[in-house]
C-alpha cells in the first residue's frame, strides 16, 4: 500500500532511518527485554523526538499531525514507538503551559538529546482510572514542594531524565470541582531517585519499560510548577489529548504492518492446492481490518487537525483512539490467525507486534472509558460515576 498524502518526505525519511534497523534488531530488543537505544539515539539525533519543539528552541517546530506520521511510520516499519512516544505528548505539556524560563531551560537541551522527557506519572495503584482521586500530594513548604505518594505503571523512568507529575496540591474535601487542586511538576529524574523517590520495575507481557514509583518527601523546587497551581488536571488532559491521538497513528502503524505481512503471506501459502488467500474466509478478515484502518485513519487526521488550529479535540483524539486502537486489534488477530501456527514463531515478528498492539486496548485509556466519555460527555447520557 503506497501513501500519497502531502507527508511523503517526512514518511520516505523515517522509513530508510528504520530501515536500519529490521525486525532481527527489535526482535533480539524484546527476547533481551532490553530498550532500544541506539534506535532512540538515532531517533533523537536526525530530530524526529524533537519535531513538536519550537524552531527558537532547536526543534522543527512541526504540529501534531507531522508528528503522528513519525510514530505511525516506526510501527509500520517493525519497531514500537511505546519506546520515545512520551517524549511528544510530555513536550506538549511543557509547551503550552511552561513559563518561558522553563521552556529555555529545558527544550533546546531535549532537542539535542542531551535531556530526555519520556516519562509522565499520573495512574496511581489505588485509584486507576479515577485520576481525580489521586492521593499523591505536593504540599508547598517555602521555596520547596514535598511530595508523597505513590504511582504506578510509569514508562520509560530508567531511559528518561525528566518526568511531568501529577499531584494533589489542594486537598479534594476543598475544592469546589474534583478535577480542580491537581498540579503538574516537571521532576528532575537525576536529583529525585535515590532522594525521596524509589522506583520498582514491573515485567509485564509487552516489552514496555514501566515502573512503581515511591514518593518520601521528595523534594522539588517551587519554580518546576508548570503553569498555575490547581490547574494541573486541564494541562495533563490537553497533553492526553496528544497522547491519545499520537497511539491512534500508532495503531495505523500496526495495522498497516499487519495487513501488509497477512496479505503477502496468504498468496504465498499454498493449502488445499491453493494459496489460502482464495478463500473468501481469509480474505473478508483482512479486508475488514483494511476498511477499519483506513476509517480509523481519517479520525486520526480530524483530530490532528483540530489540535493543531488549537481547537478542542477531546472526542475526536478519544474516538480516533478507539478506532484505531480496535482497527489494529482485529488486523492483528487476523494476522496471527492466517498465518497459523508460524504466528505463533517469535522469528515471524507477529507476536510480538500483536502483545504490543494489545496494549492499546487498555492504556493509556480503557476502551471503555472511551465509551463512557462518548455517551456522558459528547451524547450527555446521565453520568455513572
Ligand atoms: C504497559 C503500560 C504502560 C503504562 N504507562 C503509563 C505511564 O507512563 N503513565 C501513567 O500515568 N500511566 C501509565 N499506564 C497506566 C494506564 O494508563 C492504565 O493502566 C489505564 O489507564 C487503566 O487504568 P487501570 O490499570 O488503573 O485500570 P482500572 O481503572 O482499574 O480499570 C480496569 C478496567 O476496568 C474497566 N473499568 C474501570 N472503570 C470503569 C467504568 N467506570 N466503566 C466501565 N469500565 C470500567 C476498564 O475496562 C478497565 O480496563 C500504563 C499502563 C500499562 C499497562
Amino acid at each position: 500500500m503506497k501513501h500519497t498524502d502531502k507527508y511523503s518526505d517526512i514518511r520516505d525519511a523515517v522509513r530508510d532511518l528504520c530501515k536500519e534497523f529490521p525486525d532481527e534488531y527489535h526482535r533480539k530488543i524484546d527476547e533481551q527485554r532490553g530498550y532500544p537505544e541506539a534506535f532512540v539515539d538515532a531517533l533523537t539525533k536526525a530530530g524526529w523526538l524533537a519535531a513538536l519543539i519550537p524552531q527558537e528552541f532547536g526543534g522543527s517546530g512541526l504540529g501534531l499531525a507531522e508528528a503522528s506520521v513519525i510514530m505511525e511510520e516506526i510501527n509500520r516499519s517493525g519497531g514500537n514507538s511505546g519506546a520515545c512516544h512520551g517524549q511528544m505528548y510530555n513536550m506538549g505539556t511543557l509547551l503550552r503551559h511552561g513559563s518561558q524560563t522553563q521552556k529555555a531551560k529545558y527544550l533546546p537541551k531535549i532537542a539535542t538529546g542531551e535531556l530526555r522527557l519520556q516519562s509522565m506519572g499520573v495512574t496511581e495503584p489505588t485509584t486507576g482510572t479515577d485520576t481525580t482521586k489521586i492521593k499523591t500530594t505536593a504540599v508547598k513548604k517555602g521555596d520547596r514542594y514535598v511530595v508523597n505518594g505513590q504511582k504506578v505503571w510509569i514508562s520509560r523512568i530508567q531511559h528518561s531524565d525528566l518526568m511531568i507529575l501529577l499531584a494533589r496540591t489542594t486537598p479534594l474535601a476543598d475544592v469546589k470541582k474534583k478535577s480542580e487542586g491537581m498540579s503538574i511538576f516537571i521532576v528532575d529524574l537525576r536529583d529525585a531517585i535515590g532522594k525521596g523517590l524509589a522506583v520498582r520495575p514491573i515485567l509485564n507481557m509487552v516489552n514496555h519499560e514501566t515502573n512503581e514509583l515511591f514518593f518520601e518527601n521528595l523534594e522539588i523546587p517551587a519554580e518546576n510548577l508548570i503553569g498555575e497551581e490547581g490547574q494541573g488536571f486541564k494541562y495533563i488532559l490537553d497533553g492526553l489529548n496528544a497522547e491519545r491521538t499520537l497511539i491512534a497513528a500508532e495503531c495505523i502503524g500496526d495495522g498497516y504492518w499487519f495487513i501488509d505481512r497477512v496479505t503477502k503471506y496468504v498468496k504465498e501459502r499454498v493449502v488445499f492446492g491453493r494459496p489460502i488467500g482464495q478463500n473468501q474466509g481469509v480474505q473478508f478478515p483482512i479486508a475488514e481490518s483494511y476498511i477499519e484502518v483506513e476509517a480509523a485513519n481519517l479520525m486520526r487526521w480530524k483530530a490532528c487537525e483540530l489540535f493543531d488550529a488549537r481547537q478542542p479535540c477531546g472526542e475526536q483524539a478519544n474516538m480516533a483512539k478507539y478506532l484505531a486502537a480496535k482497527a489494529s486489534w482485529e488486523a492483528a488477530n487476523a494476522c496471527l490467525q492466517f498465518h497459523g501456527g508460524f504466528g505463533f514463531a517469535c522469528e515471524y515478528d507477529i507476536e510480538r507486534k500483536f502483545r504490543e498492539t494489545r496494549l492499546y486496548q487498555v492504556a493509556p485509556i480503557s476502551t471503555n472509558l472511551i465509551l463512557s466519555y462518548v455517551a456522558e460527555h459528547v451524547l450527555g447520557l446521565p453520568r455513572s460515576f
